[in-house]
C-alpha cells in the first residue's frame, strides 16, 4: 500500500523526471494505486511525488471520473487568474487561497501511452496546475493567501 508523504518530506521539493516508457511494470502498477489512494482520501489530484516517486505522473479524479496524465506539459495558459481556496493531502489540516490561470491548454500521455491535448477550465484547470506544480517541488502554500489551519 502507498504512503502519502507530507511536508516537510525533501522527496515532495524534488523535481520529478519524465517517464519514459509508459507500458513499465511500475509505472502500470503505480497508476491504480494512485488513483486508489486518491479516492479513498477523498482527494481531487494526486502527484506522483506525495507518494515517494520523482516521476512526472499525475491522477486527478473529478465529477466521478478519473484520469491519468503522465509528462503532462501545460502549454497555453490563460491572462485571466482567478484566486480559488486549495488544500492538499500532503499539507494536511491546511487550506489556502491560490491565484491560478482559469483556462489551460495541457499536453500529456494517457495510461495507454496515447497522446492527448485538452483544454482546461475552472476546477479541473486549477487541479491540473496544482498537481502539475508537485511535479516541479512545488506546494500550494508557497503561493497561498489566507492559509488557514484545520484541526
Ligand atoms: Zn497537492
Amino acid at each position: 500500500m502507498l504512503k502519502i508523504l507530507t511536508n516537510p518530506d525533501p522527496i515532495l521539493r524534488r523535481k520529478s523526471q519524465p517517464v519514459a516508457d509508459v507500458s513499465a511494470k511500475e509505472i502500470q502498477e503505480l497508476i491504480p494505486q494512485m488513483m486508489e489512494i486518491m479516492l479513498r482520501k477523498d482527494g481531487v489530484g494526486l502527484a506522483a511525488p506525495q507518494v515517494g516517486k520523482n516521476i512526472r505522473l499525475i491522477v486527478i479524479h473529478l465529477k466521478d471520473e478519473t484520469l491519468a496524465l503522465i509528462n503532462p506539459k501545460i502549454i497555453k495558459k490563460s491572462i485571466v487568474k482567478e484566486w480559488g481556496e486549495e488544500g492538499c493531502l500532503s499539507v494536511p489540516g491546511q487550506y489556502g487561497e491560490v491565484k491560478r490561470c482559469k483556462k489551460i491548454t495541457v499536453k500529456y500521455l494517457d495510461a495507454k501511452g496515447k497522446p492527448h491535448q485538452v483544454i482546461a477550465e475552472g476546477l479541473f484547470a486549477r487541479v491540473v496546475q496544482h498537481e502539475n506544480d508537485h511535479l516541479d517541488g512545488i506546494l500550494f502554500i508557497d503561493k497561498a493567501r489566507n492559509i488557514t489551519e484545520i484541526e
